[in-house]
């Protein structure tokens, strides 16, 4: 063994990156929570290559103050926690401070972006380098647009683990869906190699969200599956649970949001499961939609680094509360 040495920061990052980083869609779900965290109301996503050459995607949102841009690029930097009590009740989807970083480290990425106050928009890129990203002004609209160029170039270990480009595609494909199902209010557009892949407009009503159901889990579920809604206890479940005997063979329908973040919780599983256990044939899966609302210092998000997974302070509570709905 050799002497103990302190790892650069861009090999920690990039390091950290492993985490966080797996493929293209972890970018695009990174970068698309980012822009629903700045308030956006329209998200657009430009792929190449299946993400392999280009990832941009442009929102509408607060954006990011010029001063601030090469600090975003920076590990542990962040906008939505400042301290240990707000990690009790986290409110936006990021808190780590740590996807742009880590994107940067694996990629050559672009962060442009224009607040209200600012009278123009500025631009910072980084080439996974170590070296200081250099600011410059361009024109842009109010809000933030990430560009992210040749991933993986510099961690070839990671590039040889990318599947063909059809395979990575369909992960983005499904990243967006679920997030988009998640907030019917935001515009999407999503593109691969120029083709409009996705166009879901966006809108506050009910009859909105019913909409956005049906554009990402196909008119038959919704149409067939039985919409509900409850309340107790500050907690609220809304939405559609398909009939057991629409029950399909791949689980491919199953969305469980907490406070609008995709969880996939062994929890929150065993409790649906059991909730339609006596009704369904073994080998077949329910289709499901379902957002809980629970306050945010009931549950802790702060349990894996891509969040999928949650822990409730009252979990007893939590899986009979789905269960018996
Ligand atoms: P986190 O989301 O955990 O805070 P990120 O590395 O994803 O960490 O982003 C760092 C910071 O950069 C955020 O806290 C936010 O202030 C800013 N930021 C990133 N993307 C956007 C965006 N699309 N619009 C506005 N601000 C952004
Ligand atoms: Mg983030």
């Amino acid at each position: 063994m050799s002497r103990i040495a302190r790892l650069s920061p861009l090999l920690a990052n990039q390091i950290a990156a492993g985490e966080v980083i797996e493929r293209p869609s972890s970018i695009v779900k990174e970068v698309l929570e980012n822009a629903l965290d700045a308030g956006a109301s329209r998200i657009e996503i430009d792929i190449e290559e299946a993400g392999k050459s280009l990832i941009r995607i442009r929102d509408n949102g607060c954006g990011i103050e010029a001063d601030d841009l090469a600090l975003a690029l920076t590990r542990h930097a962040t906008s939505k926690i400042g301290t240990v009590d707000d990690l009790q009740a986290i409110e936006s989807l990021g808190f780590r401070g740590e996807a742009l970083a880590s994107i940067a480290a694996v990629s050559k990425l672009k962060l442009i972006s224009r607040t209200e106050s600012g009278d123009t928009g500025y631009e910072v890129s980084v080439e996974g380098s170590d070296c200081e990203p250099s600011l410059a002004p361009c024109a842009h609209p109010i809000g933030t647009t990430v560009e992210v160029r040749q991933l993986f170039f510099n961690v070839p270990a990671r590039r040889k683990f990318l599947r063909a480009d059809q395979t990575e595609f369909n992960h983005i494909h499904e990243v967006v869906k679920q997030i988009a199902m998640s907030c019917h209010t935001v515009a999407f557009t999503l593109r691969h190699n120029g083709k409009r892949i996705l166009q879901l407009p966006g809108g506050a009503s009910p009859q909105k969200q019913r909409l956005r159901v049906s554009k990402v889990c196909g008119n038959a579920f919704v149409e067939s599956a039985g919409f509900f809604n409850t309340l107790a206890n500050h907690c609220e479940l809304v939405g559609w649970v398909g009939a057991p005997e629409q029950a399909r063979s791949y689980n491919d329908c199953q969305y469980f949001y907490v406070n609008g973040r995709l969880v996939k919780d062994k929890l929150v599983s065993h409790a649906v499961r059991e909730a339609y256990s006596e009704f369904l044939y073994t080998g077949k899966y329910p289709a499901f939609v379902l957002f809980l609302t629970i306050p945010a210092d009931k549950v802790d998000v702060n349990v894996h680094p891509t969040k999928h997974e949650v822990r409730f302070h009252e979990s007893r509570w939590v899986h009979d509360f789905i269960y018996k709905n």
